[in-house]
């Protein structure tokens, strides 16, 4: 069985998650986010949800990025 990269825990019900070429393997949700949520460059929240990138920066939504002074985004529905 694999084994959580994030917590090193040898868990028979571990996944897989496939990433920019990239395999991860985690043994539940919490390490998976943990390891793959990127941060909102305004407010630090962990972003779970739909982002909103812009220019290589990530955002939790668009009111952050408006806050950063990233003007014309729209928040994707
Ligand atoms: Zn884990
Ligand atoms: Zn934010």
């Amino acid at each position: 069985m694999a084994r959580c990269e994030v917590c090193g825990n040898d868990y028979g019900m571990s996944f897989e998650v496939h990433a920019q070429g990239a395999v991860h393997v985690f043994d539940c949700f919490a390490c998976a986010i943990h390891r793959m949520a990127p941060i909102c460059e305004h407010c630090r929240v962990q972003i779970i949800g739909q982002g909103v990138e812009v220019d290589g920066n990530w955002y939790c939504g668009g009111h952050c990025a408006r806050a950063e002074g990233k003007v014309g985004i729209v928040d994707r529905v």
